[in-house]
């Protein structure tokens, strides 16, 4: 999965009299190289092949809700260490450091062009956004938030997985964080879910496809274990489009996919279609 990320690397062109040095990245989709300025401007968009590549959490608020309007649930929430897995108290300690979040999915309220949502975004940045005990308490109690307040849920899901260093205790977020998905529905809750870049293992297997409108972006990688184990394990070629957003948009995995500068209002209509009005203002 690690290979997936953007590698950043340093060109000097040559041809530039001031022996200019100008930053670029290479898109792990389609290998070229792209200057690291424009990639910004496309907020992380590979121009050349449409790759959607990862946001922070933070990105994805500023780009998403409206300005000034995101206000965070339980954003105190870090974890023990309920195996005594050797070195994960430092290696959190480090990370949140590091990354200024305290686990892997940031949850809270937000307006979308007026529309109230509780959003949840989780963030690749902070071990592979795994799903540990933290990020499936959070993921829950946002849901148990929505379905108390009558708001719509939208998920911004990527993982890499279980936390394996939680063990089953990671494994028991799953059917936790589905449960809360389940009662959410059953009070007649709306629940999108938006696939990011890679939205794998027991995420993909719980709350990731439980939307009742899945969105993707482009070419982001969908599923559950990885194109190396399933062709090991079935001894048979998958094709190279295998697990891309459009291929599971194909197989009606994937309801819609869409493109990062069309979220804001692809979302804002879906909320409004659904009953979700703007708020009024208050005089
Ligand atoms: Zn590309």
């Amino acid at each position: 999965m690690f290979e997936d990320f953007f590698k950043v690397v340093k060109k000097r062109f040559n041809d530039s009299s001031d022996e200019e040095e100008r930053e670029t990245v290479k898109c792990p989709r389609c290998q070229s190289s792209v200057l690291l300025e424009r990639y910004e401007e496309l907020h992380r968009v590979c121009p050349n092949c449409n790759y959607h590549g990862r946001l922070s959490a933070k990105e994805r608020i500023a780009i998403t809700v409206d300005r000034g309007s995101f206000k965070e649930l339980d954003a105190g929430m870090v974890s023990g260490n309920p195996i005594d897995f050797p070195d994960y108290p430092e290696k959190q300690k480090e990370l949140r450091e590091k990354t200024g979040l305290n686990d892997s999915v940031v949850t809270g309220t937000a307006t979308i062009k007026g529309s109230p949502v509780v959003v949840g975004i989780m963030d690749s940045h902070y071990m592979m956004a795994s799903m540990g005990s933290v990020a499936g308490e959070k993921i829950t109690r946002a849901f148990e938030y929505a379905t108390e307040n009558s708001l719509p849920v939208i998920m911004f899901t990527a993982s890499g997985g279980a936390r394996m260093q939680e063990g089953i205790v990671s494994l028991m977020q799953m059917a936790k964080t589905s449960g809360a998905v389940k009662l959410h529905s059953d009070n007649g809750g709306l629940y999108i879910t938006v696939m990011t870049d890679p939205t794998t293992g027991g995420v993909t297997a719980s709350f990731a496809s439980l939307g009742d409108i899945i969105i993707a972006e482009p070419k982001v990688l969908i599923g559950f274990a990885g194109r190396r184990v399933i062709e090991s394990t079935i001894k048979q070629k998958l094709p190279d489009d295998f697990q891309l957003a459009e291929f599971q948009h194909e197989k009606g995995f994937v309801d819609m996919i869409v493109e990062r500068r069309k979220m804001r209002s692809t979302l804002s209509h879906l909320l409004k279609l659904h009953g979700y009005y703007p708020q009024e203002k208050e005089v």
